[in-house]
């Protein structure tokens, strides 16, 4: 009711109503489409067959790491090889989570990852988002006189 009274508000005719729940209607059907569409995809993504899975989902399974694929121990947060982060909740926990973050940068200043506009921009996000509130600059006098 209330996106109804703001549209009576800032309507200035009848015709910009109607397009406007015209454009709302054919968003919400788009999105329900979407949605529809997500939800009639396969439901496992693996490429392999249920003897497999079986195989994957037993207690025993000795666990790999995902980057260099050698085996781990189950109780292990970094990867004894490449140091990559295997372990359940280890970017869970405050203190490891900043030494995956540190790998993961690190992998992105060596340049031994694929390279596309995805991968880079999310390399370049990814260190904003963790240091660039915390870097010397954002600590100068001007940043500081605005708080
Ligand atoms: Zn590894």
């Amino acid at each position: 009711m209330s996106i109804l009274a703001l549209i009576n508000q800032r309507a200035t005719s009848p015709e910009w109503t109607i397009g406007f729940l015209g454009v709302i209607a054919l968003a919400g059907y788009g999105i329900w489409g979407f949605v529809r569409w997500l939800l009639s995809g396969p439901v496992s993504p693996d490429p392999w067959d249920e003897q497999v899975t079986a195989e994957v989902a037993k207690e025993e399974a000795t666990p790999l790491c995902h980057r260099c694929l050698l085996p781990h121990e189950v109780s292990a947060d970094f990867c004894s090889h490449c140091g990559a982060t295997v372990g359940q909740y280890t970017n869970w926990l405050p203190y490891p989570y900043l030494f995956s973050v540190g790998h993961t940068l690190r992998i992105g200043t060596i340049g031994n990852f694929r390279h596309s506009p995805l991968t880079i921009g999310g390399f370049l996000l990814l260190g904003l988002a963790e240091y660039a509130l915390f870097s010397p600059k954002s600590f100068s006098p001007a940043v500081c006189s605005a708080f």
